[in-house]
């Protein structure tokens, strides 16, 4: 018997979920044995990125985000980020100071929130919106006040309209600050199935 292969998956965001399903549709089809190590930076199992604008809106709620969960070939770890890669020895070295062997790495990392400029660096009332965390963040702010400024058109801006039910005190009315996309809506909600493939 052949030992399964080892692929371990470095961010467990979207498009590590996505490609941990498809890896295991894989094996299955073709009879391969593999078996996977996901880890995540991030204190959560991968949830839905694209519905926290959502759930600013007061259209879906925390609590329904996650994505399904994977087979036992899957081990995943929360909470743990990937620090060095020792490629000419095959292992993933973590924060806690684990190494973990592989076969095949996949980095997954998504990206970071871009801040245009020193006046609007994080901290001072300053927020991005990319983890369940910040979002849980932004919903107590806009609870306790109305008057919120959006930078940004892309994606999770123009979504993330802040509904009255969320934004009490100050006046009571839910109200983003002016927006101004830059270019035309870079995707409706989703990408299209093909550009989703690509
Ligand atoms: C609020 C919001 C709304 C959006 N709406 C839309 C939309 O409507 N349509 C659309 O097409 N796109 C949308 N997007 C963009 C979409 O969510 C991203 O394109 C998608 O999540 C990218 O997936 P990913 O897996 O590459 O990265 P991510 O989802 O960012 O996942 C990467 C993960 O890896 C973790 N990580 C990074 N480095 C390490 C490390 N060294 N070790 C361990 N873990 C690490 C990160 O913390 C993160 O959890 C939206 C994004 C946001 C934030």
């Amino acid at each position: 018997m052949t030992a399964a292969h080892r692929v371990v998956v470095v961010g467990h965001g979207m498009v590590a979920a996505r490609f941990v399903d498809l890896l295991l549709t894989y094996a299955d089809r073709t009879g391969t044995a593999v078996c996977a190590t996901v880890l995540g930076d991030e204190p959560h199992e991968p949830y839905n990125r694209l519905m926290l604008s959502e759930v600013i809106a007061g259209r879906a709620s925390l609590g329904g985000l996650a994505l399904p969960r994977h087979d036992e070939r899957v081990t995943v770890l929360t909470g743990v980020t990937g620090t060095v890669l020792h490629r000419a020895r095959r292992r993933l070295t973590t924060d806690q100071g684990h190494e973990i062997p592989y076969d095949t790495v996949v980095l997954a990392t998504g990206a970071e929130p871009a801040f245009p400029g020193p006046a609007l660096t994080p901290g001072g009332g300053v927020r991005s919106l990319r983890t369940l965390d910040d979002c849980r963040d932004l919903l107590a702010v806009v609870s306790r006040r109305a008057h919120v400024t959006v930078v940004g058109g892309g994606a999770a801006g123009p979504g993330a309209r802040v509904r009255p039910a969320h934004a009490k005190g100050r006046g009571g009315a839910g109200a983003p600050g002016p927006h101004r996309p830059r270019a035309p809506a870079r995707h409706e909600r989703r990408p299209h199935r093909r550009a989703g493939r690509a």
